[in-house]
């Protein structure tokens, strides 16, 4: 391995580390554009000259390799003069409008002028124009102008997604960027040239101009739009309702994940972020025929107690693979070893969607592994027996956690099964064919408003943290199946979700023997549990 020093450092690195990526290790913080740890290296923006000893002239921190023996300086006069006239050369056919441009408060532009250009402007000639508000698709518009020719975007379209739809055309400074004349930016992962563009010339058509970046707080979390579980950042805001519509939600962003998903996410997740504001489910509901009212949680929680105090063999209960392992866990000791219930089904997922060789995958549900694991198995004949059940009318009523019971494919459930119970009860955050025909509605949190664990498809459990309070009054699978446990005397003897998972820790294989400090964002692999040490996953919510 070799060792270098930097800025009078020393630090031993795995043979083949950029400079860059040295020095960061440091905490030292060379400025770059062009660089991007998930693409190849172009080394064309220039901002990341250093100096290196016995070379004489400067070198971009971003190509050159660490070796044995290294002397780097990253911040002599020599170079803070190159960063100024770098800068000054970036900025020289750039538009001055931040006031209006959506990077604004995020913009590589603005950030490295403040810390290493703020020089006094030379120009007085006018700038080179350039195409502007170009659609290049349904997710992303470009500012030519506003573009340093990085390269990023390219690089990601021919080496991530292999779409090849973007490149550089025309030369000197009338060079710019553009798509493919007969093509449009319509990838399933084109949300991510908007991230790795470190100026404002890519922007998201879905987030332009609803809200400064500066007013954005954010968590990070893990999607829950397919069974990979790419970890995310979901960026909110809780006191300027975008629009007067109260959605708080403003974008998703990928997280860095090593093992899951690397620096990106696919648009579906990306974009299906809106369930989490739109088309809640707000107060409990009581429904009896063609009417429906809002009411208090104590009192239909009562009703749902006492509807569940009825013959236990004519019940069913469905859910989902949406849901966390904690809940599943909590869900199954409530109505199998509690109330003795023998009819537990699993959801199938939500539908069988495309999956290619790079994230996304067919099942759209973030824990049928979890599911599994904790046995609850898939089985549509099953299903189908209990729907005849209640097509005979032997059974009561049914209580389904958080999907639509009629979206279900391969079972003969429909609504005129559902019309042949007496009762049913939908707990869930979105309104959907179920809940609009239930007797009664819980309104659950969405995943961003609880915490809880995901096992993904490779047997990855990830935790995730409560980023948002739950919507209006709903409340949490692990608040209502208490209350619920309270009512009818089961014991219930956790506190918290993290005591949960300390039981399934301790009690649940395959989650037996998972160390609780090793367990991040990362993702605990159970495959690997033999080892007596799995490395922790340093979780930084980086965005390049
Ligand atoms: Fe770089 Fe953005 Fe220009 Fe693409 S559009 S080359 S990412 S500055």
């Amino acid at each position: 391995m070799p060792k270098l020093m930097i800025d009078g450092r020393e630090i031993e690195v795995p043979k083949g580390t950029r400079v860059i990526e040295a020095a960061k290790r440091l905490g030292i913080e060379i400025p770059y554009y062009c660089y991007h740890p998930g693409l190849t290296v172009a080394g064309n923006c220039r901002m990341c000259l250093v100096e290196i000893e016995k070379m004489p002239r400067l070198q971009i921190a971003c190509h050159m390799e660490a070796q044995d023996g290294m002397v780097v300086r990253t911040d002599t006069e020599k170079i803070r003069q190159t960063r100024k006239h770098v800068l000054e050369f970036l900025l020289s056919n750039h538009p001055v409008d931040c006031p209006v441009c959506d990077q604004a408060g995020e913009c590589w532009l603005q950030d490295y002028y403040m810390k290493h250009g703020l020089y006094a402007s030379r120009l007085a000639e006018d700038k080179i124009k350039k195409h502007k508000a170009v659609v290049l698709g349904p997710t992303v518009i470009l500012d030519s102008e506003r573009c340093i020719l990085c390269s990023r975007c390219v690089r990601f379209t021919d080496e991530i997604s292999k779409t090849h739809e973007l490149g550089i055309v025309n030369r000197g400074d009338h060079s710019e960027i553009t798509i493919d004349p007969n093509r449009a930016l319509e990838n399933a992962y084109s949300g991510n040239v908007v991230d790795v563009c470190p100026v404002g010339a890519l922007t998201d058509r879905d987030f332009r101009f609803k809200i400064r970046a500066w007013y954005l707080s954010s968590g990070n979390s893990v999607c829950s739009g397919c069974a990979r579980g790419c970890n995310i950042q979901v960026q909110y805001n809780l006191d300027r309702p975008h629009h007067g519509k109260g959605a708080r939600v403003m974008r998703v962003k990928p997280c860095f994940n090593a093992d899951i998903n690397q620096w990106w996410i696919c648009d579906e997740g990306r974009y299906g972020y809106k369930f989490h504001d739109q088309n809640r489910i707000l107060q409990p509901v009581s429904r009896s025929g063609q009417t429906a009212r809002e009411v208090a949680w104590e009192g239909v929680l009562s009703e749902v107690a006492q509807k569940l105090g009825g013959s236990r063999e004519k019940i069913g209960i469905f859910v989902s693979p949406q849901l966390t392992n904690e809940e599943l866990f909590l869900i199954r000791g409530f109505f199998k070893e509690g109330l003795k219930c023998p009819n537990l089904f699993l959801l199938s997922p939500k539908s069988e969607g495309r999956q290619d060789d790079f994230l996304i995958r067919a099942d759209k549900n973030p824990n049928s592994k979890g599911a599994e694991l904790l046995g609850f198995p898939y089985d549509p004949k099953a299903i189908s027996t209990f729907a005849s059940k209640c097509s005979l009318g032997a059974v009561d009523g049914v209580i389904v956690f958080g999907q639509d019971l009629l979206s279900l494919k391969n079972t003969s459930l429909d609504k005129s099964v559902l019309e042949k119970l007496k009762w049913s009860v939908f707990i869930g955050s979105n309104h959907n064919a179920t809940s609009d025909r239930a007797s009664v509605v819980l309104p659950s949190a969405t995943y961003v408003e609880k915490e809880g664990s995901f096992t993904n498809f490779e047997g990855r459990i990830q935790r995730f943290k409560k980023v948002l309070e739950p919507l209006a009054g709903s409340r949490t699978e692990f608040e209502i199946l208490r209350a619920l446990s309270g009512l009818l005397k089961i014991a219930f003897r956790y506190q918290t979700t993290e005591d949960v998972f300390t039981h399934l820790q301790a009690h649940e294989k395959p989650f037996q023997g998972l160390p609780c400090v090793q367990i991040g964002m990362g993702g605990t692999d159970i495959r690997v549990l033999a080892e007596p040490v799995i490395p922790a996953i340093e979780q930084k919510g980086d965005i390049l």
